[in-house]
């Protein structure tokens, strides 16, 4: 039963997307079950010290928080917990994986230590084989609750205006999930970029692509559609990349991420376009 409140707005929305857009169901059912897991690690992160271990310190340029800091035996031991609870709830192919974790010595510490520290997972794939996204999906589902909780607790207001042009995450240096449009007291209408680690937020330029840095207008365009209006894909012609930004003005019931997750027939349209999402969510759409 999840009840943190950052946890219960999703958890209630994947529910009751799951009711609107019932070609979505099974998808938000699985995503339910991987909020319940992640939100005791998101509770425990948050009451731990463990943001004194990945903190940047004074000297260091760069993001704020070095999540590679996190690796041991803390982590190891919750991490095999939840690879074994993610694998009961999960798909054939993720289940499997989650077997093979659980049986082969070192694995969990591989596999976390690979995530944090940015590596690829071509070569562990072909070890388990399978593709190398269903194998990060571990990793990933563990480690974002983790970094929330640490992002949370080493915000710092960037007001630099009606936006930057940073194209990863001040807090943990990865790639933007998606982009949201919301009015603030200053700024109307403003864009900001949401981290698909850490959750994290920072403003965005409006009319700039996140991917390459295009800005010629005629290079980026958006789409909508009927099923989903506080939904646009924003299509940079340059770089063939896509986002999904969603415009909080029009619907205040919205949790983005979690929007963003259930509008799987907009990644498959942008799909059918030739385009490449610019991060990919949580289960790899
Ligand atoms: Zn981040
Ligand atoms: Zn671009």
């Amino acid at each position: 039963m999840v009840t943190h409140p950052n946890w219960k707005r999703r958890s209630s929305r994947a529910e009751r997307l799951r009711a609107d857009h019932p070609h979505a169901e099974e998808l938000l059912l699985f995503y339910s079950q991987i909020l319940a897991l992640q939100e005791p690690l998101y509770v425990k992160a948050r009451r731990s010290k463990w943001v004194s271990l990945v903190r940047s310190t004074a000297s260091e340029d760069g993001p704020r928080l070095h999540l590679e800091r996190l690796v041991g035996r803390t982590r190891d031991v919750l991490f095999q917990r939840f690879v074994h609870e993610a694998g009961t709830v999960s798909t054939d192919v993720l289940a499997r994986i989650a077997e093979q974790v659980a049986s082969r010595k070192g694995t969990i510490r591989t596999l976390l230590q690979t995530f944090l520290s940015g590596g690829a997972f071509d070569d562990l794939a072909v070890s388990f084989d399978c593709k190398p996204l269903p194998l990060e999906f571990f990793p990933r589902a563990f480690v974002q609750p983790i970094a929330e909780a640490m992002s949370e607790q080493e915000m710092r207001s960037d007001d630099n205006g009606p936006g930057s042009t940073a194209m990863r995450c001040p807090q943990c240096d990865w790639p933007p999930l998606l982009a949201v449009l919301r009015d603030e007291p200053e700024f109307k209408g403003r864009k900001l970029l949401v981290c698909s680690l850490c959750s994290a937020e920072w403003p965005f330029v409006r009319s700039r692509c996140p991917s390459c840095g295009e800005e010629r207008p005629e290079q980026l365009q958006h789409h909508v559609t009927a099923f989903w209006p506080h939904i646009r894909i924003e299509e940079c012609s340059s770089c063939h990349t896509y986002l999904k930004s969603i415009d909080l003005r029009l619907d205040g019931t919205v949790v983005p991420v979690v929007d963003e997750l259930a509008s799987v027939e907009l990644d498959l349209w942008a799909d059918e376009q030739g385009l490449t999402k610019l991060q990919k969510n949580l289960l790899g759409l």
